[in-house]
């Protein structure tokens, strides 16, 4: 496997508080991968920290071998690292589609050629179809979340940062949700899932790595950890 992203004793900080702490992972090509750990374990800045928003040395994050720490954000996507907030962040006022065209104007035309169409993003959720001229605030959150995902693949990523895609929504939506996931994963994208729920992290991801207080606890083939590591992993071993 060619390895993708990696980071290497990745430290931020907001201010005089550290938030990471020599945290090392790595996305090889093809993979999918899980961030688990409780809230504030700082599962939400590693993804920051890796984008560009939050200051980090050029070596601690490596993209096809390079170092790339502290690019900034826009020329993050532009190498093909696309990320979907928490909080999904849509142009509220704006159309499921304008939304769409967002991605396709600003990145999509003159970035990488990654095969995300408008088209196919509404293959994988076809509900988009349908909702096409509705402003984005009157959808469902399953479907905001469909147009969160769809923006971001339109930026031709090659690996894409999923930020807790499954908060706030009904188990049958999760389902519809998690299941393009592999079909993402077959157009060439990469993705990191950040993701509280452990039952879904551990059956979506080839591997999985678990956060407490800014270190990485546990690291492993989602199928290979236990459930009494992953527990002492999430929780601290006392
Ligand atoms: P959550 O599921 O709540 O998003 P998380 O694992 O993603 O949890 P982070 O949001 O990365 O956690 O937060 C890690 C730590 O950094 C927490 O202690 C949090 O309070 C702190 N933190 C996060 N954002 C800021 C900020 N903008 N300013 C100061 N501290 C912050």
């Amino acid at each position: 496997m060619t390895e993708l992203l990696s980071t290497h004793g990745l430290v931020a900080r907001y201010g005089d508080f550290q938030a990471l702490y020599d945290v090392d992972v790595a996305i090889d090509e093809g993979e999918i991968i899980a961030l688990i750990g409780a809230n504030g374990a700082g599962k939400s800045t590693f993804l920051r920290a890796v984008m560009g928003l939050l200051p980090v040395k050029p070596d601690m994050v490596s993209l096809d071998g390079r170092p790339i720490g502290g690019t900034p954000t826009d020329q993050m996507v532009q190498k093909g690292v696309a990320i979907v907030p928490e909080g999904r962040r849509l142009f509220t006022g704006m159309s499921v589609n304008d939304n769409l065209r967002v991605a396709i104007d600003q990145v999509g035309s003159r970035g990488r050629k990654g095969g995300w169409t408008l088209e196919r993003v509404q293959q994988l959720f076809p509900i988009l179809v349908e909702k096409g001229r509705v402003p984005v605030q009157n959808l469902s959150g399953g479907q905001q979340q469909m147009v969160s995902i769809g923006r971001a693949l339109l930026c031709q990523p090659r690996l894409l940062l999923c930020d807790e895609i499954s908060l706030g929504l009904a188990p049958k939506v999760i389902r519809e949700i998690y299941a393009v996931l592999p079909e993402i994963r077959a157009q060439g994208t990469s993705i990191v899932l950040v993701e509280q729920d452990v039952g879904l992290a551990k059956s979506a991801s080839d591997r999985l790595y678990c956060m407490l207080e800014g270190r990485v606890t546990l690291s492993g083939r989602s199928n290979d950890v236990t459930r009494e590591q992953i527990s002492e992993a999430y929780f601290g071993g006392g």
